[in-house]
């Protein structure tokens, strides 16, 4: 397929596996969001991909485009995704309009069957428009920033067989449910089952990237034994912006340019520190 030669999402992950190494996959709500994820990137010399939900679409509908710009200037490979998207007419909408370089289908709070169905016909919709696909097996628990919770259903882990109907499905990306949460941990932290990730990523057998969902609290160490353990793309939110939350709220009374430059050099080193955990600095 032609297109995958042409796809940011998909180069940039395939080198990961190739080396080894993971890609931060962080989420922006702000133009300092991108501003900063870009800036480190740069001086890291490291991929990245930019994330958006959905709730973005609408809350600031220019921010794909300030993302999309920054990512065709940068001189490093930048892909921008759309995270956890859920509402069939929206994705097919995105893939159409939108500069998205790739689009997590989340039909899982549909059951098993029509996820698949419903997932299989969305991404073929968008691999036509050259668009990269993500989906989600097994169910991820909990909920953030206007996705729908899966708290009422249960939990169910990802298996073999949900690998193999998914890549039936034909995604590029899976994010498997292996005890990691969308959310905060207790206070034990992440449990992953760790031998189940490492199955799971010998399913796969290079047929799909592996991708970790819920990675609130991990510390660096963990990260390494996922990426030794396959998986290619990290999804970071607060794990990467915390310390730009707490700056902001630490510095509340300085004025707003003042507090948009220091941010953004907060949030610049956070992301620096994480690509090096991540092994991606260099890779670019
Ligand atoms: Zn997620």
């Amino acid at each position: 397929m032609a297109w995958r030669k042409n796809n940011t999402t998909v180069q940039i992950l395939e080198a990961a596996e190739r080396g080894q190494y993971g890609v931060l996959a962080a989420i922006v709500y702000n133009v300092e969001h991108i501003t900063a994820f870009v800036r480190a990137a740069e001086n890291r010399r490291s991929p990245l991909i930019i994330q958006l939900f959905p709730s973005s679409l609408d809350q600031t509908p220019s921010l794909v485009y300030a993302a999309s710009a920054a990512a065709k200037n940068a001189s490093v490979p930048i892909s921008i995704h759309l995270d956890h998207a859920q509402n069939f007419d929206q994705i097919k909408h995105v893939a159409s309009k939108l500069p998205f370089d790739s689009i997590m289908i989340d039909m899982s709070h549909y059951e098993r069957e029509e996820n698949l169905g419903k997932t299989e016909t969305l991404r073929e919709f968008c691999h036509a428009r050259g668009i990269a696909v993500e989906a989600e097996t097994g169910r991820i628990e909990g909920g953030e920033d206007g996705i729908m919770g899966t708290e009422d259903l249960e939990g169910i882990l990802t298996n073999a067989e949900d690998v193999e109907q998914f890549i039936s499905a034909g995604v590029d990306c899976l994010a498997p449910s292996v005890g990691n949460l969308h959310g905060d941990y207790g206070p034990q932290g992440p449990q992953l089952d760790m031998d189940r990730l490492r199955q799971i990523y010998q399913a796969l057998a290079g047929r799909a990237r592996l991708v970790l969902h819920g990675t609130n609290d991990f510390p660096p160490e963990l990260c390494r034994a996922c990426i030794a353990a396959g998986v290619t793309k990290f999804n970071v939110n607060k794990l990467v912006l915390d310390p730009w939350h707490e700056y902001l709220r630490a510095n509340v009374h300085k004025p707003l340019t003042q507090l948009m430059t220091e941010g953004i050099d907060v949030l610049t080193q956070a992301m620096e520190g994480w690509m090096d955990v991540m092994g991606s600095s260099g890779k670019a």
